[in-house]
C-alpha cells in the first residue's frame, strides 16, 4: 500500500511541520511473516544512517567511506518500509545505525513511527552522545526503551575506543534519559580483553547504582578489523569474573532479544549476556535487518540480502510487501561466527548493517 498523503522529504517548509501523518495499514496480518523454518518474524531493526559521530575500533575502520546521500533511504522511505512491515505483523521496531540521532530530522520519522497503529514496541539503540537534547522528544514520541552503548567509564579510554567520543556527553545523555522518564534503559558493553575487561565489575556497579540494565556482548567478526582474535572474550569468562563480586541469579526473563539475563539480589538491574559465539540463539530468531540503503538482511551473520530500494523508489508498496514476504525464503538457519575472528566472511561493518 503506498500512502499518497506522505510528502517528500525535501519539502521546503521543513519536515517537522508536516501533517497529516501516515494512515494505518489496511490490514494487520498478525503472523504473516514466517520463514522456511517456521520462525515468525515480528521484529525489525532499521538502520537509518551508516554515519556516526564516533569511530569505535571494533565497529568501524579508522578511515570509513560513507554512502552517498542519494543511496540512503529518505526518511519517507524509512517510514514506508516500516509501515509495510507493521502491516505484515511486525510489532517491534528498533531504530539504529550508524548513530541514528545524527540523522537530520530524525524526530520527523520517530514521531510518525510512534503513531503507527500495530507497532507496540518502538525502541532505539544509540551511542548516547546526542541524548541530552533528544531524550525528552523521543519519550514524547512514544519510544518505549533506549539501549546505550558504553564500553568504559574512563574518559581517556573512552576516547581511545571511540577514537573521538566524549564520555561526559554520554553520561549526561544517560541522565537525560532518566529525567525524561525512560525506564529499563539498557547499557551495551562489548567485551574486549586487554581493553575494558578490568572494568566489568565497575560497569555492573554503575548499572546497579543508576537502575540500568546492562548487557555484555561477545565481539562479532563483522568487517575486517585486525586483532579481534586477541581481544575476544566469552560471556562465560566474564560471568565467572563477575560471580566473584556479585551473587548472580539466573533469570528466565527476556527483553525479546538474544540476551540471557541474571539478577543481582536487592537490585532492579538485569545483567545480560549476548553470546553469538558461545550460546548461539539462532533457533529462536524473530528478526530481520534493513540497512540504510534499503537492503533487507534476513541474518546479521550472512551475506544474502534483498534490495528493497529500487522497488520503494518505484513507489509500489505492494511490490515492497511481496519482496519482503519472498525474502523470508532466504533467511538462513543461522550465522556462522565460528570462523577466524580476523578473517570474517561478513565484510560489512556492524555500522553498515545496523546493530
Ligand atoms: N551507534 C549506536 C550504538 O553504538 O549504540 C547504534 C549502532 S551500533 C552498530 C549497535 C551496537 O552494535 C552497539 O552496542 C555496538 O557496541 C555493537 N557493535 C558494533 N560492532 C560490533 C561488533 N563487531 N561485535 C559486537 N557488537 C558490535
Ligand atoms: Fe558508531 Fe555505534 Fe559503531 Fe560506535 S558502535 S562506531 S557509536 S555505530
Amino acid at each position: 500500500m503506498h500512502n499518497e498523503t506522505l510528502r517528500p522529504e525535501s519539502t521546503p517548509a521543513g519536515l517537522a511541520d508536516f501533517s497529516p501523518v501516515i494512515a494505518a495499514p489496511a490490514t494487520h496480518n498478525e503472523g504473516t511473516l514466517l520463514d522456511k523454518y517456521g520462525r515468525r518474524i515480528t521484529y525489525v531493526r532499521l538502520s537509518i544512517t551508516d554515519r556516526c559521530d564516533f569511530r569505535c575500533t571494533y565497529c568501524m575502520a579508522e578511515e570509513m567511506t560513507f554512502l552517498p546521500r542519494d543511496e540512503v533511504m529518505s526518511l519517507e522511505e524509512c517510514l514506508r518500509v516500516a509501515s509495510v512491515f507493521v502491516g505484515l505483523g511486525v510489532n517491534k521496531l528498533r531504530i539504529t545505525g550508524g548513530e541514528p540521532l545524527v540523522r537530520k530530522d530524525i524526530m520527523w520519522l520517530i514521531e510518525r513511527l510512534g503513531a503507527l497503529p500495530g507497532l507496540d514496541n518502538l525502541v532505539l539503540t544509540t551511542n548516547g552522545s546526542q541524548l541530552d537534547r533528544f531524550a525528552a522528544p523521543l519519550r514524547a514520541a512514544k519510544v518505549k526503551r533506549i539501549n546505550i552503548s558504553l564500553d568504559t567509564l574512563r574518559p581517556d579510554r573512552f576516547k581511545k575506543i571511540t577514537r573521538i567520543g566524549d564520555l561526559g556527553k554520554v553520561l549526561s545523555g544517560i541522565e537525560a534519559a532518566r529525567q525524561a522518564g525512560f525506564t529499563r534503559t539498557k547499557l551495551n558493553t562489548v567485551m574486549m580483553r586487554g581493553v575494558n575487561d578490568d572494568e566489568f565489575v565497575d560497569l555492573v556497579r554503575f548499572a546497579v547504582a543508576n537502575q540500568l540494565d546492562l548487557s555484555f556482548i561477545e565481539e562479532m567478526p563483522l568487517g575486517a578489523i585486525n586483532g579481534r582474535n586477541n581481544t575476544f572474550i566469552t560471556s562465560e569468562e566474564t560471568r565467572a569474573q563477575l560471580s566473584e563480586h556479585f551473587e548472580l541469579i539466573p533469570s528466565t526473563e527476556s527483553s525479546g532479544g538474544p540476551a540471557r539475563y541474571w539478577r543481582i539480589p536487592g537490585s532492579e538491574s538485569r545483567i545480560g549476556f549476548i553470546s553469538p559465539h558461545s550460546h548461539n540463539f539462532c533457533d529462536t530468531c524473530n528478526r530481520v535487518r534493513i540497512t540504510a540503503k534499503g537492503e533487507l538482511y534476513p541474518c546479521l551473520g550472512q551475506n544474502d540480502a534483498s534490495n528493497l530500494l529500487p522497488v520503494l523508489r518505484a513507489g509500489n508498496d505492494d511490490a515492497v510487501r511481496q519482496m519482503i514476504i519472498d525474502s523470508m525464503g532466504i533467511k538462513p538457519f543461522g550465522h556462522d561466527f565460528t570462523q577466524q575472528m580476523d578473517a570474517p566472511h561478513v565484510v560489512r561493518f556492524m555500522s553498515m548493517t545496523g546493530g
